[in-house]
């Protein structure tokens, strides 16, 4: 446990945020030298500044499970990036989300390679998950062609229950070209503010209008975020945008939804769309064989049950789901994530690791 701790007090202290690409580049410079002595085979990639590490027991691209982490966080004051200690709480930026879960996987790889395991299993680690994971999960998988047959995320849920349904996102911008006339004589004119408004009006028909008497909201949700527009008030503008996040729950997908979403922008003239993010909708069944048998083991572990939770935002998940590959998301215990109050609870991480041993060791054909 001595370990874990000093591993997570070295990883909290790396200013790992967006901006800060040498401390991306430090802080898997640091991971891939503290799995040095180990017998694991260690790939490092660079896009566009964001570097990640995949680790891997064999020499291969498609190992059966991926435990995936990532050690950006999101920015915060300096002192954030001091750990404090208190018992077996440790406090900091990233403690939960996710520098400890990461502290748990490098310790577990390190331990296996240590037990002479040659488990076919894989560790991703990347720096960019907060601000869209395009250079890390999302180039490792469909650039350089990694895949599993099964994925584990210690990156959402809380005291050990098991996401397995995540909602699906359908970012876009709705682009609304009319033509100026003076405010005084609007029938010479088209305004581009109307049609989005008309169009917004008719996509949000399909959606449940709060409150709707779902305490879990599991229903598909619409947000308009941003919307720009219009130069005077006497003008009839002939430009607008808005920018709209859909959040959807399976069975829709990605497709399904872009296809609603075109068939409203149809009925209006002179709107043009623009994709600016997509992720599909998690679902693993609970019978799944990797799902069911993680559970089991989780509970035997912790000797009380766990439960399957529904999660309303995204994780590194959806890439996996993209490809038809199950992911279980789960977490140890630690509140306040991306705020000043962020903890984890060290004890947790090590009953995590335990967990993850112990489903490595009950599978015996991994
Ligand atoms: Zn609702």
């Amino acid at each position: 446990m001595e370990r874990l701790k000093n591993l997570l007090i070295e990883l909290i202290k790396f200013k790992s945020v967006a901006q800060n690409p040498n401390e991306l580049k430090s802080i898997i410079d640091f991971v891939e030298n503290y799995l040095k002595d180990t017998k694991l085979i260690i790939k490092r990639f660079e896009k566009n500044s964001k570097y990640s590490l995949v680790a891997t027991f064999k020499d291969t691209k498609k190992p059966k499970i991926f435990f995936v982490g990532h050690l950006d966080v999101v920015d915060a004051k300096d002192e954030l990036f001091e750990p404090k200690v208190e018992g077996n709480i440790i406090r900091g930026r990233g403690a939960i989300d996710m520098k400890g879960p990461c502290a748990v996987l490098i310790e577990l790889f390190k331990e296996l390679s240590a037990e002479n395991k040659n488990y076919d299993i894989g560790l991703m680690l990347t720096t960019d998950e907060e601000i869209g994971s395009e250079n890390g999960v999302n180039y490792l998988l469909n650039e350089e062609g990694y895949s599993c047959d099964f994925a584990i995320i210690p990156d959402g849920g809380f005291n050990f229950n098991i996401i397995n349904r995540e909602k699906g996102v359908l970012h876009f911008r709705v682009i609304s070209e009319g033509k100026s006339a003076h405010g005084s004589r609007v029938w010479e004119g088209l305004n581009a503010i109307d049609n989005l408004i008309d169009f917004y009006n008719d996509i949000s028909l399909i959606f449940p209008s709060e409150p709707c008497g779902d305490p879990n909201h599991w229903h598909n949700t619409i947000n308009i975020g941003k919307i720009q527009g219009g130069l005077k008030v006497n003008i009839v503008p002939d430009y607008a945008i808005a920018e709209i996040d859909i959040r959807f729950t399976e069975p829709w997908t990605v497709e399904t939804m872009k296809e609603q979403v075109l068939s409203s922008i149809k009925k209006f003239p002179n709107l043009k769309f623009e994709v600016l993010s997509t992720g599909e909708a998690i679902y693993v069944p609970e019978d799944n064989e990797f799902l069911k048998l993680y559970k089991q083991t989780a509970e035997k572990i912790l000797n009380r049950k766990v439960e399957f939770i529904s999660e309303h935002g995204a994780t590194d998940g959806r890439f996996f789901a993209q490809k038809g590959i199950p992911v279980i998301i789960t977490n140890a215990i630690g509140y306040g994530l991306h705020t000043d109050e962020e903890w984890v609870d060290l004890e947790s991480l090590y009953t995590l690791k335990e967990i993850f041993k112990s489903f490595l060791n009950e599978r015996a054909d991994i």
